[in-house]
């Protein structure tokens, strides 16, 4: 047998590497690497909710294929959002959302741009499909260079520009003036760019570009279930004008949000109070977390509007990684990633997690008590 692989497989899939998550040794004792929100829904102080939702979920057809549409939904999805239920299309997660705009927007060769260090799936999604990634610097606190920006999407046209609110690995909100500046240049003030403001972690930063919707056409925001608790049944969310949501459509598979996850985001959506109660909480650990780093000597850290921060160790990235992940816990280390030697991204846990993560960190960097 003599088949050939690489004459099939396309060189720029050939060329990506697949997501890859270490794994402590020894188990996990704070899994602080995934951005997620430590809190179960439906734990013990939230029966109610845990029984509404198995109720939810014993009553759905699993012998029928889900609602394609996902009316009932986008219906409780819009409703939320102050939006029409025409603007609002449910995703496999919001990573799903992204592939569905590189896959409506993006002719081959066509550009990608977003600012770098950013969220890995732009660049990944863009060249998986045949697109140019245009990655433009962010300055070195990680702020948004918003003439320079521009100037980019002048020359190279992109026809989707991607930007974090609030930016993933760094935590940083941008100014929401620059961001504007942005759309509008998108808007065919300059450009003709789809500008996409990815909202994944609105929940921790409060501010959102949903008010701007009905002034710029280009203007795709998204948001996720992810960051609030309900990871595991991956759900996004794309709103934009009806029209471009019309078109993203068209290229959706038709039951990409499954029957059991739009029965589970149909009982959470009704509990606003505790998804934002356990936000609130995360918020208040992030600033107490953020403040014991800030007295650790050899560590920097930066400021995050996100449930999760950026830090950045004197000492070698990947032995402050290797020393953590020994004490069981486990962050996201981006030490060999352009612009981000010897950083780390660490998730905001439950109060048990942090201590722990802040006494291994003392440990490992020498200053153990
Ligand atoms: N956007 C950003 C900025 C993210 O950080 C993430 C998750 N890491 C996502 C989108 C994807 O989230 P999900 O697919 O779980 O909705």
């Amino acid at each position: 047998m003599s088949f050939d692989r690489s004459a099939v497989i396309r060189p720029e899939v050939a060329a990506l590497r697949a997501y890859h998550v270490e794994m402590p040794p020894g188990g996990i004792r704070a899994k602080l690497d995934a951005n997620e929100s430590p809190f179960a829904l439906g734990d013990s102080m939230r029966e109610e909710l845990a029984a509404e939702m198995a109720k939810a979920l014993a009553d759905v057809e699993l012998h029928r294929y889900p609602d394609p549409e996902a009316r009932e939904l986008r219906r409780l999805l819009a409703r939320d959002l102050g939006v029409a239920p025409e603007q609002v299309l449910a995703s496999n997660g919001s990573d799903e959302a992204i592939q569905l705009l590189a896959i409506a927007a993006g002719a081959p060769g066509a550009a990608v741009a977003a600012p770098i260090p950013t969220f890995v799936m732009y660049e990944l999604t863009a060249r998986a499909l045949g697109l140019r990634f245009v990655g433009v610097p962010l300055s070195d606190q990680f702020d948004l260079d918003v003439g320079r920006f521009c100037e980019v999407l002048r020359a190279e046209r992109p026809r989707l520009v991607f930007l974090a609110w609030p930016n993933n690995p760094t935590g940083r909100l941008y100014d929401a003036a620059a961001v504007e500046e942005i759309v509008r240049v998108g808007c065919g003030d300059g450009a003709n760019a789809l500008v996409v403001v990815d909202e994944a972690y609105f929940h921790y930063a409060g501010r959102t570009f949903f008010p701007r919707l009905g002034q710029y056409p280009n203007l795709v925001i998204l948001r996720t279930l992810s960051k609030i608790g309900l990871a595991g049944i991956r759900l996004g969310v794309l709103v934009a004008g009806a029209a471009v949501v019309e078109e993203i459509n068209k290229v959706r598979l038709p039951y990409n949000v499954n029957a059991l996850s739009q029965a589970a985001a149909r009982v959470v959506l009704r509990h606003p109070e505790v998804v934002s109660s356990h936000a609130a909480a995360i918020v208040r650990e992030r600033d107490r977390v953020l403040a014991r780093l800030r007295e650790i000597p050899g560590v920097t850290t930066y400021p995050s509007q996100a449930n999760f921060f950026l830090m950045r160790t004197a000492r070698s990235g990947d032995d402050v990684f290797r020393g953590l992940l020994e004490r069981g816990i486990l962050v996201r280390n981006f030490s060999r990633a352009p612009y981000l030697a010897n950083c780390h991204r660490v998730t905001v846990g439950t109060p048990e997690e942090n201590d722990a993560f802040l006494a291994a960190l003392s440990d490992v960097l020498g200053h153990g008590r």
